[in-house]
């Protein structure tokens, strides 16, 4: 795995480090939910190591939803028009944070955020880990961003290519 990995572009430990303060700054927003209690929908499978460290920084009770989005189709570095999308939870009256890995074209965030929001949340935040300096990434809605990077396909931490490196504890770019 690792000899595919042509550069590391963010270490784990300030993966860790950001990681770590966006909790923070999440938990700081969500001050105000009354008793606390926040519904927490994962978009799969690359949100996968990302909520899982997110959710510990959280001392709110939480509820995890996950669902499934799909942008790529086996071997490929462009995202799909159309992502494909699982059901989405039921989220009425709740407090919601939605959260994926990256946000490059930005039509799953948008997607889903758009599903979430006619089923009546009392509100509704996003986080991603990553954002592509890239207007159609910038342009949507996302109150928590853990990085801005380049215009680069990404793997590791969660973030895959064809189903691999998901478990690469680095975000790197793979050898082309
Ligand atoms: P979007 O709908 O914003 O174009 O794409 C979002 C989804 O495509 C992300 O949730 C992620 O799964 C995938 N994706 C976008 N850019 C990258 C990338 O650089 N690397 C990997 N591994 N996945 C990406
Ligand atoms: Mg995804």
């Amino acid at each position: 795995m690792k000899q595919d990995i042509d550069r590391i572009l963010i270490a784990r430990g300030a993966i860790s480090d950001r990681v770590r303060s966006l909790g923070e700054d999440i938990t700081k927003s969500l001050e105000d939910v009354e008793e606390q209690q926040i519904a927490l929908v994962a978009v799969m499978t690359g949100s996968l190591i990302f909520v899982a460290d997110l959710m510990r920084h959280l001392p709110m009770k939480i509820q995890i939803q996950l669902m499934s989005a799909t942008s790529y189709i086996g071997k490929s570095t462009k995202t799909n028009n159309d992502p494909m999308l699982g059901k989405l939870p039921d989220v009425k009256d709740l407090h919601v944070l939605l959260v994926d890995d990256i946000l490059d074209s930005g039509k799953t965030l948008t997607r889903i955020r758009n599903g979430l929001i006619e089923m009546e949340p009392k509100s509704i935040q996003s986080c991603v880990l990553l954002r592509k300096k890239l207007d159609s990434a910038m342009s949507v809605p996302c109150e928590h961003i853990g990085f801005d990077i380049e215009d680069e396909f990404v793997v590791g931490y969660g973030l895959d290519y064809d189903g691999y490196y998901r478990n690469f504890p680095d975000i790197g770019v793979i050898s082309p």
